[in-house]
């Protein structure tokens, strides 16, 4: 593996979390959690359901607030409200299981209405950058239907491609193949392992152990609202520390 080079403007941590506490009520869901992401690392969170996964990549882009600890990104604490919000969401792009796309949209409007409104780019480069994305995300011909035309596994890539015309510093993704039929599982994580090939950071919450291993920079398991593990894939894979780990591992693998 290659050595971190703290010094180097490209391992800069982009996305950090210190201390992290979040309740739903009695319910404590983040127990001060401290994560780092460096630029152009993958990191692969995985652990049972109910373990704070969602609200983990929720609370780094501010579509839930936490009680305590600090996140930043690209050394910025959150914004609150307003304009920085929004820049801050196309800052960190988010895919979510359930696509969430608009449905009273184009493809293609999808892909360009956030560039056109949060960044301020032109309609016609926005047009010419949703054209190249969706190109790279294999639906340049579904360009100008609804998303209720395309399959799963199609809309699950527009709404990559989608996060990447904000051009962000970092994507989430959580479970984005959970809820695809098989046989689409594979063109998503494709896309996926392409961006991460590029240098993309990502935060991805899956359940495909393969695409862990294979694009993985680091894996992080989660248990009960804290972080148990935070290891190379291949450690994660033949080594975990923590028998809550063992136990996860021996039930999905
Ligand atoms: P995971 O993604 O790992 O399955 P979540 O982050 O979705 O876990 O949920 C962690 C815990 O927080 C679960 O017990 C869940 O029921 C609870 N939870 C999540 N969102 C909310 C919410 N908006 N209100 C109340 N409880 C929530
Ligand atoms: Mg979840």
């Amino acid at each position: 593996m290659q050595a971190p080079q703290p010094s180097s403007p490209a391992r800069r941590p982009l996305v950090r979390l210190d201390g992290v506490q979040k309740h739903f009520g009695a319910l404590h869901v983040l127990k001060d959690v401290d994560l780092t992401v460096a630029a152009g690392e993958v990191v692969v969170v995985i652990g049972p359901s109910g373990s704070g996964k969602s609200t983990l990549c929720r609370t780094i882009n501010r579509l839930e607030t936490v009680d305590a600890g600090r996140i930043t990104i690209d050394g910025a604490d959150l914004p609150s409200e307003g304009k920085d919000l929004a820049r801050l969401r196309a800052d960190v792009g988010m895919v979510f299981q359930s696509f969430n796309l608009f449905a009273h949209k184009t493809v293609k409007q999808n892909v360009t209405l956030g560039p056109v409104k949060v960044r301020g780019v032109s309609a016609a480069e926005a047009g010419r950058r949703a054209d190249a994305l969706l190109e790279r995300v294999g639906v340049a011909s579904q360009a100008d239907k609804y998303p209720a035309q395309l399959s799963g596994g199609q809309q699950q890539r527009v709404a990559i491609a989608r996060a990447l015309a904000m051009e962000p510093k970092v994507m989430l993704f959580d479970e984005p193949t959970s809820a695809l039929d098989p046989e689409m599982i594979n063109e998503v994580l494709d896309v996926m392992t392409g961006l991460a090939r590029e240098g993309m950071t990502m935060v991805v919450v899956t359940h495909e152990m393969g695409f862990a291993r294979r694009a993985a920079d680091r894996v992080v398991f989660m248990a009960d609202g804290r972080i148990l593990e935070d290891t190379d894939p291949e450690t994660f894979f033949t080594a975990p520390e923590h028998a809550r780990a063992q136990d996860f591992l021996s039930k999905i693998l």
